[in-house]
């Protein structure tokens, strides 16, 4: 079994809202921030620039988005203090501790599969409770490839040691995720928490939260039910 990491365990969305209302006082300006972070963090994963270049260049632009134009070291000041504040509001979704837990005492080998840089990343898998509850981790900034390229669920496989077609990948995004997954052979189920009950014309399995995901695995897989004991890792997960 695939996770991916960012508004699939952790509520990145919550956390980055958090941020920028440090940054500026209010969130009503998220649609303009998530517009911005989308075109440069595309920059980051094509490789154009590195993590820290494209923090910096994403604050200055939102800034020069409301006609503010800031100075180097006034950008730095705004994304330390954005950043900090972000990272104190990292928190997983209350239905991911309890899945966790049923799919180890249900026998899966588990792998995290993340786009991000492999400090940060596990700085923040560390922060809550992540640790230690994968047989492997793969991050994209550690590998050199990130998704939606196979290679990167290829190599998810390999550490598993687990054919493809016998592993699922469960993510956020419809395309980077499980459609994704699917391309490179794996099973994908995309992971939909908008709540909103629109009609969805997809090729993959859908489910609304991740308390779905042991219901889905039995029925779809025919997957035993356990009856999960907690372990030391996952108790401390929050
Ligand atoms: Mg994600």
């Amino acid at each position: 079994m695939c996770l991916d990491i960012d508004d699939t365990l952790l509520d990145n969305a919550a956390s980055s809202r958090s941020g920028l209302a440090a940054l500026v006082g209010h969130d009503a300006a998220w649609p303009v921030w998530r517009r911005t972070t989308d075109e440069h963090y595309a920059r980051y994963l094509a490789g154009d620039v590195d993590f820290d270049t494209m923090l910096h260049e994403r604050t200055r632009a939102f800034f020069a988005e409301f006609g503010e134009l800031l100075t180097d070291a006034e950008v730095a000041r705004r994304e330390h203090h954005r950043m900090c504040a972000m990272q104190r509001a990292w928190r997983l979704f209350h239905d991911v501790a309890p899945c966790l837990e049923w799919l180890h005492a249900s026998g899966y080998r588990l792998a995290a599969v993340t786009n991000a840089p492999g400090g940060y990343q596990r700085k923040k898998m560390a922060s809550v409770g992540l640790s230690g509850v994968f047989d492997a981790v793969i991050i994209s900034g550690e590998v050199g490839v990130a998704k939606p390229d196979p290679a990167i669920f290829e190599i998810a496989c390999a550490e598993l040691g687990v054919p493809s077609h016998q592993v699922l990948h469960v993510g956020d995004r419809l395309d980077v995720d499980a459609t994704a997954a699917v391309r490179a052979g794996l099973r994908g189920v995309w992971l939909d928490r908008s709540g909103v009950p629109a009609p969805r014309q997809t090729d993959v399995p859908v489910i609304a939260g991740l308390d779905e995901l042991p219901e889905h695995l039995v029925c779809d897989y025919g997957v035993e039910h356990a009856d999960p004991p907690r372990s030391a890792a996952l108790a401390s997960a929050r």
